[in-house]
């Protein structure tokens, strides 16, 4: 059986100043049609409830052009592309995935997107880019043969380093997943750590991000006290100073989490024969009722899916997306038994009145999504 594979290899830039300027160029370049195609989008979207298609934004580039001619030398097809963020960003707006939309500083990240890829090469230690020519990168891994090339994004980190990531399509050869329901497991979304596993673990996270995460909050105290912290007033140096280091923890942190999600994922994905977990829409849990939203955008479980769903899918094992109407905690995993008496997500400890099972939440929650997504699996197995 063959399936198509998206995949993305990052590395950093390492190029002349004159190449680092033709970049910024086109990084202004797309922030600015970016803000601009915003603006013009909330004028639209306060007059008639609706926004610009792409096309229509696409349209009016090149009169942009003429009225700011420095946009000619941006990349054109990345200015088109910053047209089709905005869209994007609109259209999960009205379909509640996303908050409205916002403008983009020009001192936070910056990106930017091409599509040109019949000018874009991946070379040895290097990438030719439309526009930029041909600059220096490490880590960037050499696409595998088949690969077809989708687009390359350029980012300009707020420590001023730049950055590669390329992403391709890639058709690979994978086995027609045998399920073996033993090493099936499901995973219930826990806002205070990652996950229940249906086998009653559930990860810890490491210690170091633990420590890292202390000394955020201590850098974040002291940048609080320091003369410039409050609206209105001049940023002083030592502000400036408490700031860059605050970053700087921030990054790291960043990181360090990623890379533990990706082991940890990695590790899993080879261990389990498929994975259930409920087909929950991050942001709009953030957004109700939990209290916590922040955790909840934090803790990386979205990210963590995503991860879990291409280790599996390239090695042909199921991942399974269970209805997210699915009334996983409500379920006795014992007798089946519903029990709307604990809806309320305080409830973390409940006795079946039928079967009188003693339950935890989420461990039950984990033990319905792991059988739904097995009944799932047969029955389009089936059709
Ligand atoms: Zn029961």
């Amino acid at each position: 059986m063959k399936t198509t594979i998206l995949r993305a290899t990052k590395g950093r830039i390492y190029t002349s100043k004159t190449k680092y300027q033709l970049m910024d160029k086109t990084l202004y370049a797309c922030n600015y049609v970016y803000n601009h195609m915003l603006e013009r989008n909330q004028k639209v979207y306060k007059r008639r409830g609706e926004h610009l298609s792409y096309y229509e934004m696409q349209n009016l580039l090149p009169v942009m052009k003429q009225y700011k001619p420095w946009l000619k030398e941006a990349d054109s097809q990345a200015l088109k592309y910053a047209c089709r963020q905005v869209d994007t960003a609109y259209r999960k707006f009205f379909k509640h995935e996303a908050a409205f939309p916002r403008y983009h500083s020009r001192k936070q990240r910056l990106t930017y997107t091409t599509t040109n890829t019949a000018n874009i090469k991946v070379l040895d230690g290097a990438i030719k880019l439309p526009i930029i020519g041909t600059v220096k990168v490490h880590g960037l891994k050499p696409l595998p043969e088949n690969a077809k090339l989708c687009y390359a994004t350029v980012s300009k980190e707020t420590d001023g380093k730049y950055y590669i990531s390329v992403t391709y399509k890639h058709e690979i050869e994978v086995n027609e997943p045998l399920i073996n329901a033993d090493m099936f497991i499901g995973l219930d979304y826990k806002s205070d750590g990652l996950f229940v596993n249906s086998d009653g673990s559930c990860p810890k996270m490491p210690h170091y991000l633990r420590e890292s995460q202390a000394k955020m909050i201590k850098a974040q105290k002291k940048l609080s006290k320091k003369y410039g912290n409050l609206k209105g007033q001049k940023k002083s140096s030592g502000w400036i100073k408490q700031h860059r280091k605050l970053t700087k923890i921030q990054k790291k942190i960043a990181n360090q989490r990623e890379d533990y999600l990706h082991k940890l994922s990695k590790q899993m994905a080879s261990q389990y024969s498929g994975i259930a977990v409920e087909d929950i829409n991050m942001r709009s849990l953030s957004n109700k009722g939990f209290g916590n939203g922040k955790a909840t955008l934090d803790n990386g479980f979205g990210e963590f899916r995503r991860q879990l769903e291409y280790k599996l899918s390239v090695q042909g094992k199921p991942f399974v997306k269970v209805d997210r109407f699915f009334a996983s905690s409500q379920i006795c995993s014992c007798c089946g038994y519903q029990n709307t008496e604990i809806k309320d997500l305080s409830i973390r400890k409940w006795e079946c009145p039928k079967c009188h099972t003693q339950h935890d939440r989420d461990y039950n929650a984990a033990i319905n999504i792991r059988n739904e997504g097995l009944k799932m699996l047969a029955k389009s197995k089936a059709a």
